[in-house]
């Protein structure tokens, strides 16, 4: 049988920055549930994948607990971090992965869903090893802006990330990172999580690969999310400052998990 992924957050710690953030025990509960029973949902949708690759399959299963919290790190008690990576999928995102997979390291990739193309490969390549896929929604409009369909964006975005992988994103990061109450409020309706950060070392900036690396180094901490970026803008200092990005994590004892890890939360593997 050909393993499924999915993910759950289940026992997720949290910033209580939104007045109606409230744990979901009753979610939680169905989540654990639904991995227990090895609910796979049906894989007719998702396109073949390269051979090399196994398929992904639906989980069955979307949405956080607690849907609609703000996060910008998890627990300062715990020696973990999140790096994050947005733009995903590019032409740099197999470059990424590779040097991850070097330091048996894993990440957070928010998917711009309107480039996944014929680039579906990277984004199961990611899952395969371990790392995790959110939304970055499907046009990477600024969804403050008056007129834009946040609703659609997030649900184009989801499905899109969905038939490429099989693999349901819970996790939401704001283009350009705007977020505003009203934008909040819809993306609570629509059960996402959104990400954001408490390190920017700007290498959208290309302020040079060491310059990157020393930036986060200098201002990451335990619970840490740093945003990165997975874009030819960077002009390959992302992908130079890596290791020795991970390299000073390990130095300084901190385990790079995804952010459903950083918050508590599992990686499912099912089937
Ligand atoms: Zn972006």
């Amino acid at each position: 049988m050909v393993p499924a992924w999915g993910v759950a957050c289940t026992d997720v710690w949290w910033n209580r920055e939104l007045a109606n953030c409230r744990p979901r025990l009753g979610a939680s509960l169905a989540i654990a549930v639904a991995a227990l029973s090895g609910c796979g949902g049906n894989d007719a949708t998702a396109p073949a994948p390269p051979a090399s690759l196994p398929t992904a399959q639906r989980s069955g299963y979307s949405g956080c607990t607690p849907p609609g919290a703000f996060l910008r790190h998890g627990s300062r008690r715990e020696q973990k971090v999140a790096l994050t990576f947005d733009d995903t999928p590019s032409a740099t995102t197999l470059a990424l992965a590779k040097v991850l997979s070097d330091h048996d390291a894993k990440a957070t990739f928010f998917v711009f869903a309107n480039q996944i193309g014929d680039q579906a490969g990277s984004l199961r390549r990611l899952i395969v090893d371990g790392s995790e896929l959110g939304s970055h929604s499907y046009s990477h409009l600024n969804m403050t802006e008056p007129g834009v369909d946040v609703g659609q964006e997030v649900r184009k975005a989801n499905s899109a990330i969905e038939a490429a992988t099989g693999f349901t994103p819970c996790l939401f990061r704001a283009p350009y990172g705007k977020l505003d109450p009203v934008l909040v409020r819809q993306l609570v309706r629509l059960d996402m999580t959104m990400i954001g950060w408490d390190v920017d070392p700007a290498d959208w900036e290309h302020p040079g690969a060491e310059v990157i690396a020393s930036r986060v180094l200098k201002d990451v901490r335990p619970g840490s999310i740093v945003v990165l970026h997975d874009s030819p803008e960077t002009q390959g200092q992302t992908i130079r400052a890596l290791p020795a990005i991970l390299d000073g994590l390990a130095t300084k004892r901190l385990e790079t998990v995804t952010v459903t890890e950083l918050l508590g939360g599992r990686m499912l593997r099912q089937g």
